[in-house]
This record gives C-alpha cells, sequence and structure tokens, in this order.
C-alpha cells in the first residue's frame, strides 16, 4: 500500500472524508466542514475590507459560455458535460431493457444547456461583461463554488468534485497584478497563522496534447500563474492549495470586459482549494482536530 492510499484510507477511518465507491468523490464529516467554513471565515477576515462584491453560481453553468471559454481547446481531459434522457415512451421501454441486459444505457443521453464548472471564475466573466463597462474603480469578486474535474485519483488531495474560492480582479495590468501579490502575501501569512509551512513557485496549467507544451511553457515564461504549496501525500510533490493567475487582457479580450475609458481590462484570480488546504491541516496537525496546537485553534475558531 503506498503513502497516499494510506493517508486516505485513515481519512475514511476517522470518518472525516466518507467513500462512495468512487476515486476522488467523497463525502465530508460535519467535523471536515467545520475546518473549511473556519478557513473561510479567515479568508473573510483578510480579504473582507477590500469590499469584493459577493457572488455565488451553482456547480453547473451555462453551456454556450463555457463553449465560448475555450476550455475544450485547453483541458478537455477534465470537463464533464451534463446528459439527460429527452425521449419518447418508446425511447424509455428501450433504455430500461438496455439497463436490464447491462449494456450501456447511457449512450442515448442528450447533452443538456449545463456543463459543471470547472473552476469558480468561468460563469463570472459573461456575467461582468453584460453589466456593460467596469467603473473607475475597476471590479473585485468574491466566488465559491463546487468544480468539476475528470481526474480521478487516490489521492486524497486530487477529487472530481471539489471547492474553490475564488477572489477575481478585474482592472488595469498594474491594478491586477498588485491584487495578486497582495493575495500571494496574504496566503503566506494566512497559511503561517495556521502552522502550515508553504513554498511558492511558479506553475503551469495542464493543457492538453502537444501543442498544450506549448501553451505551459509560455504560462510559466511569463510568470503567469503561481501556486502556494503545502506538503500532503508528499513531501517531494508538494500540493497547490491557492494558485494566483494572471489573465493579462485575454479574457477581457475574450468576454468583452472594459474599463471605464474604453480599454480592455486586464485579469487575475486567485485561488484556494478548500478541501486541499483542510487536508493539509488534518495532515500536519492530526486528524484529532482537539489535538490541534492551541494557536492553530485560536486563528480558526477564535
Ligand atoms: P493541480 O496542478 O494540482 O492540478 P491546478 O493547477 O489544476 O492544480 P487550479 O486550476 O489553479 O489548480 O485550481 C485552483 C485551486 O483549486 C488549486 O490551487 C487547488 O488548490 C484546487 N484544486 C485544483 N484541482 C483540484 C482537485 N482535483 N481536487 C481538489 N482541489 C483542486
Ligand atoms: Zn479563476
Ligand atoms: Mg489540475
Amino acid at each position: 500500500m503506498d503513502m497516499q492510499t494510506s493517508f486516505l484510507d485513515r481519512l475514511f477511518d476517522a470518518g472525516l472524508l466518507i467513500d462512495t465507491g468512487i476515486d476522488g468523490l467523497y463525502g465530508r464529516s460535519g467535523q471536515f466542514e467545520d475546518v473549511i467554513a473556519a478557513f473561510e471565515r479567515l479568508i473573510d477576515t483578510f480579504g473582507g475590507a477590500d469590499g469584493a462584491e459577493a457572488m455565488r453560481f451553482p456547480p453547473g453553468m451555462n453551456r454556450a459560455f463555457f463553449e465560448k471559454s475555450g476550455y475544450m481547446k485547453s483541458f478537455p481531459q477534465l470537463a464533464g458535460t451534463v446528459h439527460s434522457f429527452c425521449g419518447s415512451e418508446l425511447d424509455h421501454v428501450s433504455l430500461l431493457q438496455c439497463m436490464e441486459v447491462g449494456e450501456d444505457w447511457t449512450k442515448g443521453q442528450e447533452a443538456t444547456d449545463i456543463v459543471l464548472t470547472p473552476a469558480a471564475c468561468y460563469p463570472l466573466y459573461p456575467t461582468i461583461a453584460k453589466r456593460g463597462n467596469l467603473p473607475k474603480t475597476g471590479g473585485l469578486f468574491d466566488l465559491q463554488s463546487y468544480c468539476f474535474r475528470h481526474e480521478p485519483s487516490k489521492d486524497p488531495a486530487r477529487q472530481q468534485l471539489f471547492r474553490m474560492r475564488e477572489y477575481v480582479c478585474m482592472g488595469t495590468e498594474l491594478h491586477v497584478t498588485d491584487f495578486r501579490q497582495r493575495w500571494m502575501d496574504r496566503g503566506v501569512e494566512m497559511m503561517k497563522a495556521v502552522g502550515l509551512d508553504v513554498t511558492i513557485d511558479v506553475a503551469n496549467d495542464p493543457f492538453f496534447g502537444r501543442a498544450g507544451k506549448m501553451l505551459a511553457n509560455n504560462q510559466r515564461d511569463q510568470n503567469l500563474k503561481f501556486e502556494l504549496l503545502i506538503p500532503i501525500t508528499s513531501a517531494a510533490n508538494p500540493t497547490a492549495c491557492m494558485s494566483f493567475n494572471y489573465h493579462q487582457d485575454a479574457f477581457g479580450t475574450k468576454w468583452g470586459l472594459y474599463l471605464e475609458d474604453g480599454s480592455v481590462a486586464h485579469t487575475a484570480c486567485v485561488g484556494f482549494g478548500l478541501e486541499r488546504i483542510a487536508l493539509a491541516l488534518f495532515h500536519h496537525h492530526g486528524l484529532d482536530v482537539k489535538q490541534w496546537p492551541a494557536s492553530v485553534r485560536k486563528a480558526l475558531w477564535g
């Protein structure tokens, strides 16, 4: 049994995660959720004075917006679509026959207008574009959503349905890169407050295929993505618990996001992987929250 399996099994045994029979799809105990809620309040403490506009979208998004985002060009391997039965009574009979004999009953399912949200900020850009030009102060948004990525794994830190808390900033290049730097500093400070040692490193997204390699290299060369890493299942390969992304004017151009003076907005987003942060806390301080260091408990629960 490898290390990853054993941490996952310990989480199951402690009841913190609940096995569903699918890798990367877990229930969470009340205790696990309480840690996430406490950490989110800590995020509020650090970000609260910035005056971000809070919005919550469901874990599914408009398929037309998803198509326009270009997600299928970059990450087709991760996407999840919602399909439904749309047939007649006769079709229903053959569907049930199909299930009866153990054949693939999903073949006849048709795509709906909904796809699973791949990152918390995806539904935001078309929503803000619809409002017209941004105000003089730019835009700052506070999001949280369950996100889906088809990357089944025995690593408890790589789930298929997980929550991402995000802040998204829209404005001039200087405005949004300042925002990103501020959150990198805050991220380090927050993790220190809860007793976690971190490193920050340049990173890239898992762009698909051979052409994707070039996109990934370009993203790294231009320092467009940084990650805050904490060892969870491997000391040699620490896990990204936050990411800090600068999109230049790519999303502004794609979605039609304009500043007050009519120029195209630059955008940046910072994401917290909420399950990963909870797992890092359980990994470092133990599975029994009552035994966590007093300073950590105080930072989380006051
Ligand atoms: P990784 O490199 O580990 O796949 P990522 O670069 O794909 O992570 P982002 O797309 O930047 O991650 O997503 C923002 C945050 O969401 C990450 O920093 C991480 O904390 C969290 N996250 C991403 N994928 C997963 C997952 N499969 N399970 C749990 N949390 C995740
Ligand atoms: Zn984002
Ligand atoms: Mg990933």
